[in-house]
């Protein structure tokens, strides 16, 4: 349930609603926009169903909210939320372009990539230090010594850095150097990885689960909000269908629908979502044209040498190219780049 305050409210005014809502037991969730002040009610809200609030003086309205997410809701919240990292602002008119290998895999291919990458105009570089792999028996990622080279590469090129997580435990140590914690597709419903990044204070960049449903990815947005970290982001990277052709079939649908649904930063991954470079460029102008707010996209200077993802890796100057089109097709859907 969401109370709308009438935009002439009072602090008095708004503060009583809160009070009633906190005598009732419930904890709420302000949110003070440009028009007006919302007061969300957190946690399973039915046994306040009979109160009226819309008769305390400044209330211009009780909504009820169907959808199980809440914090993550538009009603909640109707403007776009902006989610800032060392300067970039991410869900604003700016498109948001993270770009990386998969994997850190040595000083000199990280730099080289990050170096590429930001001559190219990304905002933020990716690559995982930890990777988790369908099988035990293939690279999994060089650990802490991925972080650290992270960090050089942030020092180097000035791009903030995303890398995942991959459990609760993992959190402090990753979070000494990233700025930004990916939760993969495959921890998309690891609830304690969720809580525990919930209750830190760094970004979290939430991907779809392989099999997991748009509402189900925004319920994961909601573990991570209902911790009070409000700087959550979320990933359409492709769900397991019929389809064999392509690695993933990336749910473009996702894109509208979740913009519609919430007001965090949407995004698409055209790497994970076909698994094939050559279809990378094409998916992601469409994502973009369908109104994603960033794409997250693989980039190896050699993929043929990947120790991961190379099939579906960019090379830099494919990556230039792309660059250079998602610009144009900026400007004809009203961002920029
Ligand atoms: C990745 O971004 O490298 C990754 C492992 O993605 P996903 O969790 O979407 O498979
Ligand atoms: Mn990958």
């Amino acid at each position: 349930m969401i109370v709308v305050m009438k935009s002439l409210a009072t602090p008095g005014e708004i503060n009583a609603v809160v009070n009633q809502i906190e005598t009732l037991g419930f904890q709420v969730h302000l949110s003070h926009g440009t028009e007006r002040t919302i007061i969300g009610v957190v946690g399973d809200d039915r046994p306040l169903q009979n109160h009226n609030f819309e008769m305390l003086n400044g209330v211009e309205k009780v909504v009820r909210i169907l959808q199980p997410f809440k914090l993550a809701s538009r009603d909640f919240h109707p403007e776009n939320t902006i989610v800032e990292v060392r300067g970039v602002q991410i869900g604003g008119p700016k498109l948001t372009i993270i770009a990386g290998p998969c994997a850190v895999e040595s000083r000199s291919q990280i730099l080289e990539t990050a170096h590429a990458v930001k001559e190219a105009g990304a905002d933020i570089l990716r690559a995982g230090a930890y990777k988790p792999r369908t099988s035990p028996y293939t690279f999994q990622g060089i650990g802490e010594e991925g972080l650290e080279l992270l960090a050089e590469a942030r020092e180097a090129t000035g791009l903030p850095i995303i890398t995942e997580v991959m459990s609760p435990e993992a959190v402090p140590l990753v979070g000494q150097y990233t700025d930004i914690y990916q939760v993969g597709a495959r921890n998309m419903q690891n609830f304690t990885l969720l809580q525990a990044v919930g209750k830190t204070r760094l970004p979290v960049f939430v991907k779809r689960g392989l099999s997991s449903t748009a509402q189900e990815l925004l319920m994961a947005a909601e573990y991570v909000l209902s911790g009070g970290n409000h700087g959550v982001m979320v990933c359409e990277r492709g769900i397991r269908t019929f389809e064999t052709a392509t690695r993933n079939t990336l749910d473009i649908n996702a894109i509208p629908l979740l913009k519609q649904w919430t007001h965090l930063p949407v995004f698409a991954d055209p790497s994970h979502g076909t698994g094939k470079w050559d279809l990378v460029a094409p998916i992601a102008k469409g994502c973009i044209a369908a109104g994603a707010d960033g794409l997250i996209i693989e980039v190896h200077p050699r993929p043929e040498q990947a120790l991961s993802d190379g099939a579906q890796s960019l090379k830099p100057e494919r990556f230039v190219e792309l660059m250079s089109d998602l610009r144009r097709l900026a400007a004809a859907v009203g961002r920029v780049l």
